[in-house]
């Protein structure tokens, strides 16, 4: 295998809670079997936040960074999940997540993205082959098992950056629970996750697409993506809330419900509104210990499924480029990406996103401080 030393990227690394980022600049190395990525543009999710915050553990020094447009910086011959060829300057996304295609949980559960030799872009420890692993740096370097899509020219940067992890877990997760037209739904959480849900569902022919959240804010953007209806428990209490979503479904409840919050309060509410035969979907406990006291009584009673999702299927990544391309005029995607930084100003850019008051914050790696 020749290894080809490129040239030099600058990466940030992630050494702990209250530790500010360090910034460094390390030699780029290729193989035959990696994809070196020039990175255009890298939101921080709220997985990123859990981490900084501490309330999700990371290997440390941690490459940080999932959500991330980029264009293939170096010729070669690996190709795209399509089977077309990836050339030099092609725009792409891809999964957050490398795996086998040989385990158990590739092969037989159809779960990839719990593949026993599991990488995951943004999360590994940034060291040897790992170096280049995370989307805030101006090169991140792709792995055998990596499907990689291109990114329709129509689509911007600003508009497919959220996607290889908020979005294509939302519609995996809709996609496994099922979705009905003419079905109600109620979404607990409008961060980039629940917005997206609301829109997904009401082009999957939702008549009522609820939204709950406690920022004010959030709830103005979940209307502009597609929610019927808002609630605010700051200002309008559970059982208010419960009691409108009652009456607006003819006394049944909500057939559809997403937990998109990751707040412990969410999935016993949820419950609670759901119609007999209703079906809950949760995404959002990511972090560990979130541990929740629901009515199981109601979860039995009215036959409820309830369905826990993590990440997704690679193939939904094809899917959600669809979604934005086919719904990018009805829908300001690019609007959820809010103040844009450099790398340098990484710390920054973390402070901002810690205060919630943007769905996404952004580090363009090819921006310089001034
Ligand atoms: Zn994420
Ligand atoms: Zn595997």
């Amino acid at each position: 295998m020749s290894e080809d030393i490129q040239e030099f990227a600058q990466i940030a690394r992630f050494h702990g809670i209250n530790t500010p980022f360090e910034i460094s600049e390390v030699p780029v190395t290729t193989t035959k079997d990696t994809v070196l990525i020039r990175v255009g543009l890298a939101t921080i999710c709220g997985s990123d936040l859990h981490t900084v915050s501490g309330r999700r553990g990371a290997e440390v020094p941690c490459g940080l960074g999932h959500e991330i447009v980029g264009t293939v910086a170096a010729p070669t011959h690996l190709c795209s999940a399509e089977g077309k060829p990836l050339h030099e300057g092609d725009r792409i996304t891809w999964s957050l997540t490398a795996s086998c295609g040989a385990c158990h949980y590739c092969v037989n559960r159809k779960l990839p993205q719990k593949c026993e030799t599991l990488f995951k872009y943004g999360h590994a420890r940034s060291e040897g082959i790992g170096t280049l692993s995370g989307g805030f740096a101006t090169h991140i370097l792709l792995r055998p098992g990596t499907a990689i899509y291109h990114i329709p020219d129509a689509i911007k940067d600003e508009e497919a950056v959220p996607i290889n992890c908020a979005l294509a877990t939302v519609l995996n997760g809709l996609e496994t629970i099922g979705t009905h037209p003419g079905e109600t739904a109620v979404i607990h959480g409008a961060g980039t996750l629940g917005i997206y849900a609301a829109c997904y569902l009401r082009e999957q022919g939702y008549d009522i697409v609820a939204v709950v959240d406690l920022n004010a804010a959030r709830l103005e953007i979940a209307k502009r993506f597609g929610a019927t209806h808002t609630f605010n428990p700051d200002t309008t209490s559970m059982a208010a809330i419960d009691a409108t979503l009652k009456k607006l479904t003819g006394g049944r409840g909500i057939e559809l419900a997403v937990e998109v919050s990751g707040a412990t309060s969410a999935l016993p509410s949820l419950i609670e509104s759901l119609a007999i035969g209703g079906r809950c979907l949760t995404l959002g406990y990511v972090y560990p210990h979130a541990n929740v006291s629901l009515n199981a009584h109601q979860l039995v009673t009215k036959c409820v499924t309830l369905r826990g999702v993590h990440n997704y299927h690679p193939t939904v990544l094809r899917a959600a480029l669809r979604f934005i391309e086919n719904n990018r005029t009805r829908y300001p995607f690019a609007s959820l990406i809010g103040e844009t930084y450099p790398l340098a100003d990484i710390d920054t850019a973390f402070a901002h996103a810690l205060r919630q008051d943007a769905l996404r914050v952004a580090i363009n790696p090819t921006w310089h401080s001034v």
